[in-house]
């Protein structure tokens, strides 16, 4: 039994006039490529195959919707990773990610996903600054964490949240393994219920 047994695609994005209707409440999911963005939204959603759109060509520069029911959405939010992009790539994307956390009236909170090997790359830092700048809450899920012992993990997981301070929510997090999922849907769940920022920001293609 799925957690969100609603949960379906609705629409993919290359451009802010595309983004659904700003109604109800939804939880942005960004992360480099290969963080693991799409196998944790498989898990915490619980229906495998409904990121696959993060797998086309071209997913450096789509927003895609998912609804969970109701007016309750997540995004998935284009992500590059470690190989150089062309500039016309890392344009749009800044554009595309300016425009949505600057105008997005019902973004209710952002989960960033860090290999937790590889914590607050440049990548992260931009989207905790849009997320900052938007007041919009962040959870960030340390992926793959079944990559390291226990402990190291637990080590990164302070590191990173005495760097960022208590602001910011954070956990262990593996799809392989399945841990933290439980206290993923939870974030999420929260996140959902509490839309602190509505009513804040500037129009859609402002
Ligand atoms: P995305 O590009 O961020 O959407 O990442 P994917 O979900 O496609 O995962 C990228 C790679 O990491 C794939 O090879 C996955 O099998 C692997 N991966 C994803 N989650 C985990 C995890 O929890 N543990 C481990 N060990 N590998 C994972």
């Amino acid at each position: 039994m799925s957690a969100y047994p609603e949960a379906a695609f609705l629409a993919s994005a290359h451009r802010p006039a595309q983004f659904l209707p700003d109604e109800g409440a939804e939880v942005a999911f960004a992360g480099r490529s290969n963080s693991g963005k799409s196998s944790a939204i498989n898990a915490i959603v619980g229906l495998k195959g409904l990121a696959r759109t993060s797998k086309t060509p071209g997913r450096t520069q789509l927003v895609n919707f998912f609804s969970l029911g109701g007016e309750r959405r997540i995004t998935d939010l284009p992500g590059y990773g470690y190989a150089r992009v062309p500039e016309s790539v890392r344009r749009h994307w800044d554009r595309l990610m300016d425009a949505y956390f600057r105008t997005r009236r019902s973004l209710a909170g952002l989960f960033l996903l860090m290999d937790v090997r590889h914590p607050l790359t440049d990548f992260d830092r931009h989207l905790l600054a849009w997320a900052g700048a938007a007041g919009c809450p962040v959870h960030i899920l340390l992926t793959k964490a079944d990559k390291l012992s226990r402990g190291r993990g637990i080590a990164t997981l302070q590191a990173v949240r005495r760097e960022l301070g208590p602001g910011v929510s954070l956990q262990l997090f593996s799809a392989l393994k399945g841990t933290g999922i439980d206290e993923a849907r939870e974030a999420l769940d929260v996140l959902l219920g509490t839309n602190v920022s509505a009513g804040q920001k500037e129009a859609p293609g402002a």
